[in-house]
């Protein structure tokens, strides 16, 4: 890459969308837009893309802004700091959306689409059946003007699609752009399907936001994750299509699990939420993220793997990332983790405890769960103990109920997970769902409330479940329950 000083000021954003606990991919991403920036004096910029209705989360955004935060990737613009080029928030720029979408319905790059959501399924599932891959046919390219007039005037409601140049037999087009770590990629214009750029409710989907977004806010680089690569090329038509410049494009290799499939929760804590509440040090995360796809000379502080974040900024060369999928070593990240509460002096690491294991919040939250559960007051830790450990292990005895089998009981407990992860982290949310479930399998509630307390507590008794759940958070109730059926599942095949 080449760096004159007529170039535009590097302007670089992460765009998380609030669906969810923040991932520790937008922490991986985050980071390496942060270094960039600060490499260059350039500004970092936080986008919040909530576009998507259905999957919006309402505390997410915040929880995006706190976990950030706490690794200490602070942006300059942003939806709560603001900036010139706000709103940063893409639910507050759907006018901006609509206006660009009719600057593409004018040059004729993007065209109305009346079909209907059941004729789009009843072609992709021809194509399915034919084997074909599922794509809009481009039925409505070609409608006359006064076929789209008496369908307005009809009010029929449409989409508006990116009108990918046409292709036939082997004259095929294709678009090709550069990518800053692979080169050039092109691809053949029948592989890209004609993109809903604005849904019929006149919201727009990613693609149509995400470019308009980052030409208004002259973003110069975007540094993202290597799953976008394939919406790339409708981005690079979509420049196209309003004359404007393409920015430089770097796609990161996406984060692994040990068996080398995208990382999922099914196989790691994904929410940085969960390390934050597990007692992993915010350096000790930057650290190991930095670890990942290479981009640090190997030779730094003696080849010891261990550096901080301004180490970073001074010595990451983004040149240098490695393809392969980096894998998300949860037994290298708690290695490191280690290294560096040792690295505390006596008195910052009695601090950590007491603010992270034995926080006063938390320790109130507790309290007001025992107060009248106890005789002595040393008999708090008896009950609480699973409240500040990280390994919690039921026995058979305390979690299998007397009338069950083994496997019917783990199934259920599958179950209650698929449950609670789809529940909001309240009193009154978990508990109908939970007995919902109980009724649908036809668990009485003793049952299904008693199990998942062996699974949390390690015990038969404790503090009310519910409101001891809501206390210990959902992440780690979440990585608990996860980690009760991993290891069941590695018992069962021990015994096979
Ligand atoms: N909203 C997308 C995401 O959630 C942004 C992808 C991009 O950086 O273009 O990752």
């Amino acid at each position: 890459m080449t760096s004159t000083s007529t170039e535009a000021p590097i302007r670089v954003r992460i765009a998380p969308s609030p669906t969810g606990d923040p991932h520790v991919g937008t922490a991986y991403i985050g980071l390496l837009n942060y270094i960039y920036a600060r490499q260059r004096g350039g500004k970092f910029i936080l986008r919040i893309e909530d576009t998507d209705r259905t999957r919006f989360v309402p505390a997410s955004e915040q929880m995006i802004f706190d976990s950030l935060r706490w690794l200490g990737l602070g942006w300059d613009e942003g939806p709560d700091v603001g900036g010139p080029f706000g709103p940063y928030r893409q639910s507050e720029r759907t006018e901006i959306y609509r206006e660009h979408a009719d600057i593409l319905l004018a040059n004729s790059t993007a065209y109305r689409c009346f079909c209907t959501p059941e004729e789009i399924e009843e072609i992709r599932k021809q194509q399915i059946a034919a084997k074909l891959p599922p794509r809009y046919p481009g039925t409505c390219r070609h409608l006359t003007k006064a076929q789209i007039a008496e369908n307005l005037a009809a009010g029929k409601s449409y989409t508006i699609r990116l009108a990918v140049p046409p292709h036939k037999g082997d004259l095929t087009s294709s678009t090709t752009f550069c990518d800053e770590l692979r080169g050039n990629i092109t691809f053949e214009h029948n592989n890209v399907d004609d993109q809903v750029l604005m849904k019929s409710d006149g919201f727009p989907t990613y693609h149509l936001a995400n470019v308009v977004d980052d030409h208004l806010m002259q973003i110069t680089d975007v540094i993202r994750a290597e799953e976008w690569i394939s919406s790339t090329p409708k981005h690079v038509l979509l420049y196209k299509a309003f004359g404007w410049e393409i920015p430089r494009f770097w796609h990161m290799p996406l984060l692994r699990n040990l068996d080398k499939s995208k990382i999922s929760k099914r196989k790691n804590p994904v929410s940085l939420i969960y390390y934050r509440d597990s007692g992993y040090l915010p350096e000790a995360i930057i650290n190991f993220l930095g670890l990942m796809g290479g981009g640090m000379p190997g030779d730094i502080n003696n080849g010891t793997e261990q550096f901080t974040l301004a180490e970073m900024v001074e010595h990451f060369v983004f040149t240098n990332i490695r393809l392969g999928g980096p894998v998300f070593d949860l037994t290298k990240l708690k290695w490191l983790n280690g290294e560096y509460l040792r690295k505390l002096s006596p008195e910052d690491f009695f601090h950590q405890v007491r603010t992270r294991v034995f926080g006063d919040e938390y320790l109130r939250q507790i309290a007001s769960l025992m107060q009248t559960r106890i005789e002595t007051l040393t008999q708090f830790g008896d009950l609480t103990s699973f409240f500040f450990s990280d390994n919690v292990v039921p026995s058979q005895e305390t979690f299998l109920p007397k009338k069950r089998t083994l496997e019917e009981t783990l199934a259920f407990a599958q179950d209650q997970l698929a449950v609670l992860e789809a529940t909001e982290w309240t009193h009154e949310a978990l508990e109908p769902a939970l007995k919902k479930l109980g009724e649908e399998k036809t668990w009485s509630v003793k049952e299904n409330f008693m199990l998942l307390r062996a699974i949390l507590t390690g015990s038969t008794m404790s503090p009310p479940l519910l409101e001891s759940m809501v206390v210990f958070g959902k992440a780690r109730s979440l990585d608990r329950v996860r980690r009760f059926l991993d290891a069941q599942k590695k018992l069962a095949t021990q015994r096979k």
